[in-house]
């Protein structure tokens, strides 16, 4: 391992760190961690003055981990699913206790949409609860250091020597998870009320303690990190001043709101915006990132900074986002690329969020069906198609006003199917009922006799027999 170095200082560091409030934590050290051996953890929880700090630590990462969530993520692919899938696995419940774990996953599940975009947004979601039965009750270093207790998940405070730094064997999470019918988050909660927490984003996975009265709120917050891939936007456990490159994060900067504008930056379109749900009015305040300057965060408090807090409006477009990485805006319908009759129903099922519809749109050979905008199913019957080929599309949007970024909207919040209909007016059927039968003999003596031009099948202007010739020709043909 080559970072093993930097990686014991900086757990030396965390060691250090957990004794006094504010003191620098182990931090993101700016050199090569080796991700296959060590897993960077957030661990957050509230201060003394209601803002929330921890920060980011460097744990060694149990050797099968990569391997085990590689395996359930396969295991899991084709499986029809079109939503995110929150897995919640308990540790430290014996199989006497199962009722409480159901309690307390409950009271989670049932909590966790409090905050914008999880409010309008809970469809998108299905929560699994499975049950994992320990040998024995409650975790390790619970209430103090040096408990030891036999469990299924391995479970601790006390992590890497920080006191609410709730771990779990990533492994042992996992492959116990693996019963659910899909895994897009592993929420791990432990038998306890001692307050705590961690989230490891590379793992999709986070903890609580099940009977905390806090362990809803420091989930939410874990989702923001695992979920979202947002930063903490509180100052503290980093350097003082930020020096480091822009980071990834949504919803932290390195440029100013002069900056963001003129260079169309991070949350540019969201400056001094202000919307009830949210945290705000977005700007750029000074601190963020685990560092009081350098750096910038969208709103002057929320969810990634205090506990109780909505998420502010630049953290809630990624979060949208990285929903719609694992649900399409077309739940069900009829199939992409189908051939249709012409008399057929398409029909699209929109998925559908709490408060708004998803816009619907048809196009029959790329004109807009005005009599159709809105509608989930298209008669084809009642459209006036062209001879040949014809293409129906529809496409689904999310029209949220809460995502500003048009080119999210387009690669992850549209879709699109398209059907055909092969239309053929068969030149025999003179009555035009679609059918060729004696009827269209009869039309055509009639015409014929008559020197009536549906008769002239040549084009000569002549009745003749060479007239009567292809009409037959045409006849035996029957279609087109
Ligand atoms: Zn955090």
């Amino acid at each position: 391992m080559r970072s093993s170095g930097p990686l014991s200082f900086f757990l030396l560091a965390a060691l250090a760190g957990s004794a006094v409030a504010h003191e620098p934590v182990a931090q993101d050290p700016g050199v090569d961690i080796d991700l296959n051996t060590t897993e960077k953890v957030h661990g957050c929880w509230e201060g003394p003055n209601g803002e929330l700090e921890g920060g980011v630590f460097y744990l060694p990462m149990d050797k099968d981990a990569r391997a085990v969530i590689e395996a359930v993520e396969v295991a899991n692919r084709g499986v029809p699913d079109n939503r995110v899938d929150f897995v919640i696995v308990g540790d430290g419940y014996t199989a006497g206790e199962q009722a409480q774990f159901h309690t307390d996953a409950t009271a989670i599940a049932n909590n966790f949409f409090r905050y914008e975009p999880f409010i309008s947004y809970e469809p998108y979601f299905r929560i699994t609860q499975i049950e994992v039965v320990s040998p024995e009750s409650g975790v390790d270093n619970d209430p103090n250091q040096g408990v030891s207790r036999n469990t299924a998940l391995d479970m601790s405070y006390w992590c890497g020597g920080t006191e609410r730094l709730l771990c779990v064997n990533v492994s042992k999470a996992y492959t116990a998870a693996a019963s659910a019918p899909d895994i897009d988050q592993v929420i791990a909660i432990a038998n306890s009320s001692k307050y705590g927490g961690a989230g490891y984003p590379s793992s999709n996975l986070g903890t609580a303690a099940g009977q905390n009265s806090a362990a809803v709120e420091i989930a939410i917050h874990e989702m923001g990190h695992s979920l979202g891939d947002l930063a903490d936007e509180y100052t503290y456990g980093g350097p003082t001043n930020y020096s480091g490159n822009e980071p990834s994060d949504a919803n932290v900067s390195i440029y100013d709101r002069d900056e963001q504008t003129d260079q169309q930056r991070k949350w540019w379109q969201w400056m001094d915006a202000s919307v009830s749900g949210f945290d705000g009015p977005v700007s750029t305040y000074e601190g963020g990132n685990y560092s009081a300057s350098g750096i910038y965060r969208a709103s002057n408090n929320s969810m990634m900074r205090s506990l109780s807090r909505p998420f502010n409006l630049p953290s809630a477009e990624r979060l949208i986002r990285q929903i719609y990485l694992e649900v399409d805006p077309i739940d069900d319908g009829t199939p992409n690329g189908s051939v249709l009759e012409r008399d057929a129903m398409a029909w699209v099922q929109p998925m559908q969020p709490i408060g708004h519809d998803l816009s619907v749109t048809w196009y029959l050979n790329d004109q807009i069906i005005l009599s159709a905008i809105g509608q989930t199913q298209l008669d084809l019957s009642t459209l006036t198609l062209l001879d040949g080929e014809n293409t129906i599309r529809v496409d689904v949007v999310d029209p949220t006003p809460w995502v500003r970024n048009e080119t999210i909207r387009s690669n992850f919040m549209s879709e699109s199917r398209t059907f055909t209909v092969d239309v053929c007016t068969p030149a025999a059927d003179l009555t035009g009922d679609g059918n060729v039968d004696f009827f269209d003999v009869s039309a055509f003596l009639t015409a014929f006799n008559n020197q009536d031009p549906t008769a002239d099948m040549d084009g000569d202007g002549a009745y003749t027999f060479f007239d009567v010739s292809s009409f037959l020709v045409l006849f035996s043909a029957g279609g087109c």
